[in-house]
């Protein structure tokens, strides 16, 4: 089913014009996988009827309030209906003591275990491995220590021609077909081969969230050829002075880091409350690279076939 990215907010600064503070689900394979967590984040899963338990790992890119002022939030819940499943939290110093902290003065313990991992935004490298996906930081360049995410799927298995298949098949067999091994005999001798049983694998999909940054090629060889970039686009050139004083990016960069990068789509998202209409940001973004697309709260984006 490929990865499937759901903005639930994509505003920077304070929520305005309908737009909340930058979120987005993952859905990798049915698993489920925030990143950042702004104000009202939860509300926003419910806006959307997505079950907020199914969350197992969180990212957070950076301490700044609008990326992370909803987790507490969302953490308390989860612990209010009932969660006894473990949390893997992943963030910048400084996030597990902000945590600790509020539940130390509230004097609550959480029924379930949340696994801190502090992620160092000065170096790329794999900080969370599953089944389905490999997550590796991407430093960014911001105000504050900040960290990207890139969600890369592993290589997916075979896929087995249904009408092929002998009846009562081993499922020992069936994991052979799927990873690419022909079937033998007690004797050695090849029964089945594997190209005459299988279709191949389908492609592993590649997804890269950089949630505030100044313009910064350094992230480009990271992000190589990813299938979907969101890149932050806060403001527009005219605003470009603003832009570099803040260490945010313009559409326009956005764009040129998309195209550096020769990703497969742009998302961009984190707009200024200055703006009420985002059109001139796809616009401006599309001069430069044409599979640009603004990050609309409530779209899913889905990378399949
Ligand atoms: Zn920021």
């Amino acid at each position: 089913m490929g990865i499937r990215v759901k903005i639930l907010g994509s505003n920077s600064a304070a929520p305005a014009h309908r737009r909340h503070h930058t979120a987005q689900l993952l859905n990798i394979e049915g698993k489920y996988y925030l990143m950042d967590c702004g104000e009202g984040t939860q509300l926003q899963l419910k806006r959307f009827h997505i079950k907020a338990q199914r969350i197992n790992h969180i990212f957070i890119s950076h301490l700044h309030g609008d990326h992370y002022l909803g987790l507490m939030g969302l953490l308390s819940t989860m612990h209010l209906m009932g969660r006894t499943k473990k949390l893997d939290l992943y963030g910048p110093k400084g996030l597990s003591e902000i945590i600790t902290m509020q539940l130390k003065y509230s004097e609550t313990v959480f029924n379930y275990p949340i696994n801190f991992v502090e992620v160092d935004t000065k170096v790329s490298k794999v900080i969370h491995e599953d089944d389905f996906v490999k997550v590796i930081s991407i430093p960014l360049n911001h105000r504050i220590p900040c960290s990207g995410y890139l969600f890369q799927e592993k290589k997916k298995n075979r896929r087995l021609i249904k009408d092929l298949l002998p009846p009562n098949l081993s499922i020992r067999n069936i994991t052979k077909l799927k990873h690419g091994e022909d079937i033998v005999n007690e004797e050695g001798k090849v029964v089945f081969k594997n190209e005459e049983m299988t279709m191949p694998p389908k492609k592993s999909f590649s997804y890269a969230f950089c949630s505030d940054t100044k313009y910064d090629e350094t992230i480009v060889p990271i992000i190589k050829k990813v299938d979907m970039l969101y890149h932050e686009a806060t403001f527009l050139e005219e605003h470009a002075d603003r832009a570099a004083r803040t260490f945010h990016s313009t559409a326009k960069e956005a764009a040129t880091i998309a195209l550096k990068a020769e990703v497969g789509k742009l998302l961009l998202g984190h707009f200024s409350i200055r703006y009420k209409e985002l059109k001139p940001i796809e616009d401006e973004a599309k001069t430069v690279f044409e599979e640009s697309y603004l990050a609309i709260e409530g779209e899913e984006f889905v990378l399949d076939f």
